[in-house]
């Protein structure tokens, strides 16, 4: 294979989609793979959806995903070659452009497309549409009533002669640039994912190329850069299979190669549906947010829709590995369904691996937002304390936000009824003879550590766990579920244990 150019092309739309963060990852892995370069490009031609700041949005989490790209938008980069241009962005103050084959930022490349869209006309590819919104809207509601699929009827094709055009365009007239599409053909490519496609021409709109307002669309943007940049495969989402066969169009009209195209399968909810905001979030952000590690967020999206093999059970792929590993020729088409059970189970793998130093590090920010941890005394925020308390729960969490939340009594002091106490129907003085001897036992032992405490509480337990462990434990914590009372006593202390035991005595 010749060294492959492949791009990352977003519209700066908000966020980075976990849609998109895929499609990124899946070029990346394929540059990466076979010695090519990946490169970003912003497609901002649509500026009523443009949102302020999701340039550097966008910039700011592919690099936090670690997705380094070789070319194209950045905030600041280290140039080592003197042979690569690069430039201010005029459109976006703080942005800069690197390598040779820019601007890389499609607001800034109109001049381009105006050219082509023009070569198109004049070699007959394209057409000159004076028709106003009304008469559009008028055709499609026409169409859709008699259940036509709406397609613009070629009325200035048909209607108008150079003289009129040349007219109108010397009276400035509103006016877009349709391509013409040939009919009754079929156009066909051969998709790196789904095969052969094969499509009626006949079905295919004659597209706007260039909008009223001098932009292009999205149609002849793509191709031209493509082109321009030298993109040897195109790898994005199904979505935009449909587009396809109008690029390939654009591409014989000018004479140029067709690069290879690899549709990726649509992201699913569990119930099948298109993945939507409506059902979870749709944000890389959120999902930083709400607890989830990088490494398992990118091990979980590299895996929508690839798997390195049959009969491969391997789960866990670091973006290492996955640059050794992956084989564009193994994404599936069927849809992926986005099921976050999944997702939770590879971050609590990645949450094992942590060390408690780390864990303490990650988890800071969710405990600092949390109730029960923003009103506890101080010497429940040292370090020290908070690193017992995840050494007992790091096991059990799939997210990092998760932290304290089912083991509040860590922090804060405990409600509970008396009758939670009772191990089944035990008699008030055995209840508090059992507290009492906890808490001797307790008192007794100057080594605070979880095995002398396990050692300890297991044999004055002896056969009699339940009614031994049960009060003790319920009085540390108040819940009717937690870790074991060893556990609980020894992140505790043994002051604030001894003080809990007291108090539940205070209640029989
Ligand atoms: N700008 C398009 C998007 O927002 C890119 C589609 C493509 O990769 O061709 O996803």
């Amino acid at each position: 294979m010749e060294k492959p150019r492949v791009r990352f092309a977003p519209s700066p739309t908000g966020y980075l989609h976990v849609g998109g963060l895929r499609t990124a990852l899946y070029n990346y892995l394929f540059a990466k793979k076979n010695g090519g370069i990946f490169y970003l490009r912003i497609e901002d031609t649509d500026r009523k959806r443009y949102v302020e700041g999701s340039v550097e949005k966008l910039i700011h989490s592919l690099d936090w995903a670690g997705l380094k790209y070789d070319e194209g938008v950045y905030q600041t980069a280290e140039i080592k070659d003197d042979k690569i241009k690069v430039i201010g962005s005029p459109n976006y103050p703080g942005i800069i452009e690197v390598g040779n084959f820019g601007p890389y930022i499609q607001s800034e490349r109109l001049d381009l497309y105006k050219k082509y869209a023009q070569e198109l006309v004049e070699k007959g590819h394209a057409y000159y549409c004076f028709c106003e919104p009304e008469r559009l809207e008028k055709l499609r509601e026409e169409q859709t009533a008699q259940k036509q699929a709406p397609m613009y009827d070629r009325y200035c094709l048909r209607n108008l002669d150079q003289e009129e055009i040349n007219k109108n365009l010397k009276s400035n007239c509103s006016h877009t640039i349709r391509l013409r599409v040939p009919r009754d053909e079929r156009i066909e490519f051969e998709d790196m994912i789904r095969g052969k496609v094969s499509i009626d021409s006949n079905t295919i709109d004659d597209q706007v190329l260039m909008k009223s307002d001098g932009f292009p669309t999205y149609h002849l943007a793509s191709v031209v850069d493509d082109h321009l940049m030298g993109t040897t495969h195109v790898i994005r989402g199904e979505e935009w299979l449909p587009s396809t066969p109008k690029h390939i169009l654009l591409y014989r009209a000018f004479s140029w190669d067709v690069p290879e195209f690899a549709h990726l399968p649509l992201l699913l909810n569990p119930d099948k549906t298109k993945l939507s905001k409506r059902q979870g979030d749709v944000a890389v952000e959120d999902y930083v947010k709400n607890g989830y590690l990088k490494e398992a967020i990118i091990n979980f999206v590299a895996l929508l829709g690839w798997h390195p093999g049959e009969g491969e059970t391997q789960e866990i792929f670091s973006l290492d590995e996955l640059e050794k590993i992956f084989d564009i020729k193994k994404v599936h088409k069927a849809g992926a369904v986005f099921d976050l059970k999944k997702l939770d189970w590879i971050n609590a793998q990645y949450i094992k691996k942590l060390s408690l130093e780390e864990l303490l590090e990650k988890t800071r920010p969710f405990f600092e937002q949390k109730d029960f941890y923003i009103d506890a005394t101080a010497d429940k925020k040292t370090d020290e304390y908070l690193k017992k308390v995840l050494r007992i729960e790091h096991e059990r969490l799939s997210k990092l936000s998760e932290v304290g939340e089912s083991n509040k009594f860590f922090f804060q002091n405990i409600l509970y009824d008396k009758n939670l106490l009772r191990w089944k129907e035990m008699a008030d003085e055995d209840l508090e003879s059992s507290l009492e001897k906890s808490r001797s036992v307790l008192e007794n032992i100057s080594d605070w550590n979880l095995d002398t405490l396990t050692r300890s509480l297991m044999e004055a337990a002896g056969d009699k766990k339940g009614d031994f462990l049960w009060p003790l434990r319920a009085a540390l914590t108040g819940e009717q579920k937690s870790p074991s009372p060893m556990e609980v006593a020894w992140v505790l202390g043994k002051k604030e244990s001894v003080k809990r035991i007291k108090e539940a005595l205070g209640k029989i």
